[in-house]
């Protein structure tokens, strides 16, 4: 193979799978819902091989994932929400007779 072709195969291999940051961090962020398609997921771990800011965040991501899901998190339903708020209007307005 000549010298020639094998830029040309490079090129279009780095243009493939080679990602800047902001990409990768989307890639990341989408696989936490495993929303990533399989080249996404291909091009951000070549990219976590080769910068440690994303391996950072992949890993920061990964641990507030797994705490959210750890914590059984509930969204607070309406009803609740405005016996709260009527509960601390009473409250205030009491305290401040
Ligand atoms: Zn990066």
């Amino acid at each position: 193979m000549s010298r020639k072709k094998l830029v040309l195969i490079m090129n279009r291999l780095r243009r493939l799978f080679f990602i800047d940051c902001s990409e990768a961090n989307s890639n990341c962020d989408k696989a936490q819902y495993d929303d990533v398609k399989p080249l996404e997921r291909a091009r951000l771990l070549i990219h976590l091989a080769f910068c440690k800011a994303c391996r950072k965040y992949t890993s920061r991501n990964k641990r507030l994932t797994r705490l959210l899901k750890k914590s059984h998190l509930k969204s607070c339903p309406e009803e609740h929400k405005k016996a709260w708020k009527k509960q601390i209007e009473e409250e205030t307005s009491r305290q401040h007779s």
